[in-house]
């Protein structure tokens, strides 16, 4: 009561240029859970599978800002998460995946703008041979004296489960970990920080590589959907949202921005990677008990509504009527906030599927 009547305050102190609910929102520090946002491009004419156009980029800006939403550093969400401290109600970390320049020229003058913090995560021997497209060591502490940090996505930008055959597990473990190490000693190097926070490139991993990669003493980032939480964060993959030009809708970047994780006990499922035509069975076993028929739905890449079969009351099997397709691909699935309209708990699990003699899709 007392922090609610010091919010209304402030608004008039203030006049009308902050919101009411806005403050209401931020004086409530009580939420468990966030949401990170991923990007790469801020641009036109790169890839349409990896670019949001400026002006999109700038609406997704604009209504973080108006819309309740706080944007954090990310390792203020990893230590609130991590120390078990309250962050405000919809909290939002906005990161960039592989260092383009045109983070630089685009995205950055408008957060400064905005004032709002980021981080990008640099895959260095790109920057290291000055590359054409991408940053140089200087623009990066340009962006970081301004509030950005700088993470890990490796030194290569390699397909972290593409082991060659010639390479033994262990043989091919430790190559990762020269990657993933001299990536983290060349961001310290050139910048100083040092947060041991990876990004999987392609947003790829199995259990062997995180596994390996949590035991090396690094936080995993996925690009599977979802709000993150705790539990999602040491799973060693934790959840971003994707954003390129197949996401300009802006109502479903404000659902997602808005999201919450969705109460998950347990959760269980065959593989992460299959080489054969699978139809994986996903089964969720959720800690509320809400009624869910009805209310929970999930999809599937190209194959729109999932059928659900209850397996107890609160235990869910997901399960698609055909296999899912060659290449990477992911079962969403929500369920509406009770008693908050227009919020969804959101959860995605993602599958890779290799060509049915077993060899690796291309890149596309
Ligand atoms: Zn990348």
């Amino acid at each position: 009561m007392v922090k609610r009547a010091f919010a209304a305050l402030l608004c008039l102190v203030n006049g009308l240029l902050i919101p009411v609910n806005l403050w209401a929102e931020n004086a409530g520090n009580s939420a468990n859970h966030g949401v990170i946002l991923q990007y790469h491009h801020i641009a036109t004419g790169t890839p349409p599978s990896t670019s949001l156009a400026p002006e999109v980029f700038r609406r997704h800006l604009e209504i973080l800002k108006q819309g309740g939403f706080s944007v954090l550093p990310l390792p203020k969400l990893v230590a609130a998460l991590q120390e078990h401290r309250p962050l405000p109600d919809r909290a939002v970390v906005i990161t960039f995946d592989d260092a383009y320049d045109d983070i630089a020229q685009q995205a950055a003058p408008m957060l400064e703008q905005f004032g709002f913090p980021y981080t990008i995560f640099v895959s260095t021997d790109f920057v290291d041979r000055k590359q054409p497209g991408y940053m140089t060591w200087d623009q990066l502490r340009g962006l970081q004296a301004k509030g950005a940090n700088l993470a890990n996505h490796t030194r290569s930008h390699l397909h972290l489960l593409r082991k060659p055959d010639a390479l033994s597990q262990k043989q091919w473990l430790q190559a990762l970990r020269e990657e993933i190490d001299g990536a983290e000693q060349r961001i310290q190097a050139e910048t100083g920080e040092h947060w041991r926070y990876l990004a999987y490139p392609y947003g790829e991993a199995d259990a062997a590589v995180i596994k390996a990669v949590t035991s090396w003493g690094y936080l995993g980032f996925g690009q599977q959907s979802g709000a993150v939480n705790k539990t999602l964060l040491n799973s060693g993959m934790a959840p971003r949202y994707p954003f390129n030009q197949s996401y300009q809708d802006l109502d479903d970047f404000r659902v997602k921005a808005s999201s919450l994780p969705l109460p998950l006990k347990k959760e269980t499922f065959p593989g992460w990677v299959f080489d054969e035509p699978v139809q994986p069975e996903l089964i969720l076993a959720l800690s509320t008990q809400r009624e869910l028929k009805g209310q929970l739905n999930c999809y599937a890449s190209g194959q729109g509504a999932i059928p659900l079969r209850m397996q107890a009351d609160n235990v869910v099997v997901v399960q698609v009527s055909k296999p899912i397709p060659v290449g990477r691909s992911r079962y969403n699935c929500t369920l509406p906030v009770a008693g908050q309209p227009g919020r969804y708990h959101w959860h995605s699990r993602m599958w890779i599927r290799k060509r049915d003699d077993g060899s690796w899709y291309p890149e596309p």
